[in-house]
């Protein structure tokens, strides 16, 4: 099995994520979050908005409908252009996008140490990015260079055709053009057409941010890899507006604190890196994208771009409603310019798991341990007693309620200590505390370390600031 598949069968064994509608074999592409997966996912969520809204006296939050008025996404683009280039194999009968086969062509050309052919290959493919005939140019590539079909081995494609990816539905009763709204496919929008009201009403001046968590949905073709690509998702999203002229300089400070976030949640720097756009869209001077070493290769999680003023342009042409800043430092005029970040919350979610989980041998025997961040890990402690009797369950029973009063703690008095232990490696708990006969007499309780397995006694009313000062600290073993 590999790293992905095991995730996969723990999430759904630990209850971190469940294929969805599960009883009714699932639909594709979409998930739920079990019990722990949930608060794996809230801890992401809240570190983020603390970075974010809490950490800056300059960023607001927002929380914009899902459905909005359809010409949003006229003005945004999105109805004209929202689409991906989809290329089907008539061997396998799988869809994939034209641009993907592409770059993993060049990609293993180039792991070939076939520079020059790769060099080649992306300079057509740049160029048919921005050809106005993109669909055929990429055809001809995948033709060209005799591109295999990946499952099937064989090299039988259909033409390549260009998908919507926005989902579409009615408001009210009657279906039909009138009617029609869309399913976002991106939080970002809610923030734009809200700029003016945020700003007045929170008295920012420029510099300043508006931040957003929420689901977006996309009807992906080719929605593959577990939680990395779903029809229904969840962004982190952050507009900054900026005066013209200064967006590169904030645009290179969030990708410093960008980085530094997902370092800060426990992640290794050299299973991070970056990715500079090769085709920028046609309104942005600069896109990189956070990339992490996914067990299918490096992947996207988030994106930092600097937009210009694209968006407040568009927005102020189809609704006739000025997007206009006074700057009283400048004692000007202007639409702000914008510095996105955004980033995926479901594939940080799937990055944490992937990067938490490790198979230790202990005493000749496998462990599976999640080494989540202890911050970010779903449950903090949990509370055994030692024997089911001599008043231990109930001293450990409290010492758990005292604990949730700080994060959560899970009471569990049932199996061997042994048992009970693995149980919370896979669930990731950074700490076990166990009442024991010792504990009766002394009242102090031994905490076991996740990670080192050490265990330390540690007074019943001091265990909570002990671990506390533990979680801040914590560094990830090699
Ligand atoms: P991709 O090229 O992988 O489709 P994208 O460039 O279209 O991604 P953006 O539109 O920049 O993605 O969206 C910002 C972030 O939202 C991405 O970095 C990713 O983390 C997340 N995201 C986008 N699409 C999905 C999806 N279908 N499922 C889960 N997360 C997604």
């Amino acid at each position: 099995m590999d790293l992905l598949e095991k995730i996969v069968s723990l999430s759904k064994r630990r209850g971190f994520v469940f294929p969805s509608s599960d009883i009714y074999g699932g639909l594709a592409a979409t998930y739920d979050y079990g019990p722990l997966g949930v608060e794996l996912k809230r801890n992401a969520k809240e570190r983020w908005w603390r970075d974010m809204v809490y950490r800056n006296d300059n960023i607001e939050g927002l929380d914009a409908a899902i459905l909005m008025h359809p010409t949003v996404w006229k003005a945004s683009g999105h109805v004209d252009a929202f689409h991906d280039p989809m290329i089907d194999d008539k061997a396998s009968k799988r869809r994939y996008r034209a641009d993907e086969l592409i770059e993993r062509h060049i990609e293993k050309l180039e792991a070939r140490g076939k520079e020059e052919q790769a060099g080649r290959v992306r300079e057509r493919f740049l160029a048919a990015l921005h050809s106005d005939n993109m669909p055929k140019e990429l055809h001809r590539i995948i033709l060209d260079e005799e591109i295999r079909g990946p499952d099937s081995g064989a090299f039988d494609w259909t033409e390549v055709r260009q998908f919507n990816l926005m989902f579409e539905t009615h408001a009210g009763a009657v279906a039909d053009d009138e009617t029609r709204i869309w399913l976002r496919p991106e939080t970002a929008q809610g923030i734009f057409v809200n700029f003016r009201l945020a700003q007045e009403t929170s008295r920012q001046q420029i510099p300043f941010g508006i931040a957003q968590i929420g689901k977006a949905f996309r009807n992906e073709i080719v929605a593959r890899r577990f939680i990395f690509r779903m029809r229904e998702f969840e962004q982190m999203e952050m507009q900054y507006f900026v005066a013209p002229g200064t967006q590169m300089e904030h645009f290179e400070d969030w990708r410093e604190r960008r980085m530094q976030w997902h370092i800060d949640n426990g992640v290794r720097p050299e299973r991070l890196r970056w990715h500079e756009h090769e085709k920028l869209a046609h309104y942005a001077d600069a896109a990189f994208d956070v990339q992490y070493d996914f067990p299918m290769g490096w992947q996207e999680i988030e994106g930092i771009h600097s937009r210009t003023d694209f968006d407040l342009r568009r927005h102020q042409e189809f609704s006739g409603k000025k997007m206009e800043y006074f700057d009283p430092k400048r004692q000007e005029k202007y639409i702000p310019y914008v510095v996105e970040t955004s980033a995926g919350l479901d594939r940080t979610v799937l990055m944490l798991l992937c990067e938490a989980y490790e198979e230790e041998k202990v005493e000749g025997e496998e462990r599976v341990v999640m080494k989540f961040h202890p911050e970010i890990a779903p449950v903090k402690a949990a509370v055994f007693p030692l024997v089911k009797r001599d008043g231990m369950p109930e001293a450990a029973r409290a010492l758990a309620a005292d604990l949730r009063e700080h994060f959560k703690a899970f009471y569990d008095e049932s199996g061997s200590i042994g048992k009970r232990y693995r149980r919370m490696d896979e669930a990731g708990t950074p700490f076990c505390v166990t009442v024991d006969g010792e504990t009766m007499e002394t009242g102090a309780v031994t905490i076991r370390d996740r990670d080192s397995m050490a265990q330390e006694r540690v007074a019943t009313e001091h265990a909570a600031a002990w671990m506390k000062d533990r979680m801040k600290a914590w560094r990830r073993s090699a």
